[in-house]
């Protein structure tokens, strides 16, 4: 096959659901009532210390580092339990490794720079901007680059080290290490893997994260005659080793996070999503580059988002814990305030549109044309139409980026201290693409 096309195209039909297509309906399918390993772990919790806020909830069930379902789990592709972008398109990744270049080469062509990703799933989206940036071998000559990846999963960290280096990475030895693996691609690309981006050195970097945010921990807020209460994960007293939603009695903490004139009468907020978009704005206020985040979301106007998937499915989310992906909407709004005019936001724009600006028509017609085989060129148009169509990912995606303000005013921070829906200078994907 033309190396242009990568392997993983050549797989034989495309399941058709993904996480960002629904929401909770309360019609999910009946699961069993089996009494999951981390459901003991969350009932023996909730028996000790009370009711567990839907936040640390989530937390543990997904990431807990000894039962998470993050942790042990390829839950990813045709045979897990949700499909993403990357996974259907190698255009996706493609048209990704453009944008930085792109950036890359308006900021000033910095020979060093660092590529960081967060949840990098099976590591098949580096592995499609990797391979633009060796077919750009010209332009990025003589640059001194490295990939930095954030990832909790042991069991995903060790996929990604396969797609990435074609080999098995071994744990580094030192626990103090903030680096828990190290390896180098085969064109001698340096990796190295973390648990938390805090721990990724400073410097001239791009972060990507692609469905990261949604599987952050939220908090979910009911009002209520006596004002904003906070939904716990309770025990059903009338029902033995059943789990079931309570409202907090008082106010709680995380209630800071909700807006003083929210018109909503349940909200969903996410503290995690705003420490990390603090620290990328610092970052990049500090020491430049650009941050690309992609997931489904809105802009600070649904309400109940919080849903389970298992095996391509609706997933009650209650209901044997740990056996499947619990995810909510990102809130962009959110984002946008927490980047607190450090950096300029772009965005959210919706990934048709993103993705039509970045060339996509184009990109699909070179490789059908490049290619022979008729199975091939179905996946290719079948990935188009899932990534493109309104119905399917198009609109339901969206993409938001962090940029120094100098990127778009030139340098004038006052005149950008918030969103910028319409820059000044044009940052492709968010206006169509034009190459210099
Ligand atoms: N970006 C990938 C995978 C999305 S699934 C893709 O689009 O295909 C979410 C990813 O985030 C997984 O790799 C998961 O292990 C990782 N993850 C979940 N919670 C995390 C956390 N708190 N810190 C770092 N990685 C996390």
């Amino acid at each position: 096959m033309n190396a242009l096309v990568r392997r993983s195209v050549a797989r034989t039909g495309i399941p058709c659901l993904w996480r960002g297509k629904c929401f909770s309906s309360g019609n999910e399918p009946k699961e069993s009532n089996r009494v999951t390993p981390m459901q003991r772990h969350l009932m023996y919790k909730i028996k000790s210390t009370g009711p567990i806020t839907v936040a640390e909830y989530m937390k543990e069930v997904l990431t807990n580092p000894v039962k998470g379902y993050y942790v042990h789990h390829d839950m990813l592709g045709e045979k897990g339990d949700f499909i993403t972008s990357p996974e259907l398109s190698q255009i996706f990744g493609e048209l990704i490794g453009i944008w930085f270049v792109s950036e890359w080469m308006t900021s000033g062509k910095n020979t060093a720079f660092q590529l960081v990703e967060l949840g990098p799933g099976r590591g098949t989206l580096m592995g499609d901007i990797l391979r633009v940036f060796s077919q750009l071998g010209s332009v990025l000559k003589n640059c001194d680059f490295s990939i930095h990846l954030v990832e909790v999963s042991q069991k995903l960290s060790e996929i990604q080290a396969l797609t990435l280096t074609e080999e098995k990475v071994p744990l580094e030895t030192d626990a103090e290490s903030l680096v828990y693996m190290k390896a180098a691609t085969k064109s001698g690309i340096p990796i190295s893997w973390y648990r938390d981006l805090k721990d990724v050195p400073k410097g001239y970097s791009f972060y990507l994260a692609h469905e990261f945010f949604d599987v952050l921990p939220v908090h979910k807020f009911q009002k209520t005659a006596k004002g904003w209460r906070e939904v716990f994960v309770d025990i059903d007293p009338q029902v033995p080793d059943k789990l079931r939603f309570v409202l907090a009695p008082g106010a709680t903490p995380a209630e800071a996070f909700i807006q003083h004139d929210e018109k909503r009468d349940h909200v969903e907020v996410c503290p995690e999503a705003g420490v990390i978009i603090q620290e990328l704005s610092q970052r990049i206020a500090l020491n430049g580059g650009a941050a690309l985040i992609v997931d489904y979301g809105h802009d600070g106007t649904k309400t109940d988002t919080f849903r389970g998937f298992c095996g391509h499915q609706l997933h009650d989310v209650l209901i044997a814990p740990g056996t499947a992906d619990l995810t909510a909407d990102v809130d962009f709004s959110f984002l946008r305030r927490m980047a607190q005019g450090k950096v300029a936001s772009l965005g959210p724009v919706q990934q048709r549109t993103f993705l039509k600006n970045m060339g996509i028509d184009v990109r699909l017609k070179v490789l059908l044309d490049k290619v022979d085989d008729p199975s091939v060129k179905q996946q290719l148009l079948q990935g188009y139409d899932m990534l493109m169509n309104p119905q399917k990912m198009g609109e339901r995606f969206n993409f938001f980026a962090l940029l120094p303000h100098q990127r778009l005013h030139g340098g004038s921070q006052e005149r950008n201290a918030c969103q910028s829906k319409t820059p000044a200078s044009s940052v492709p994907g968010f206006d169509e693409l034009v190459w210099q």
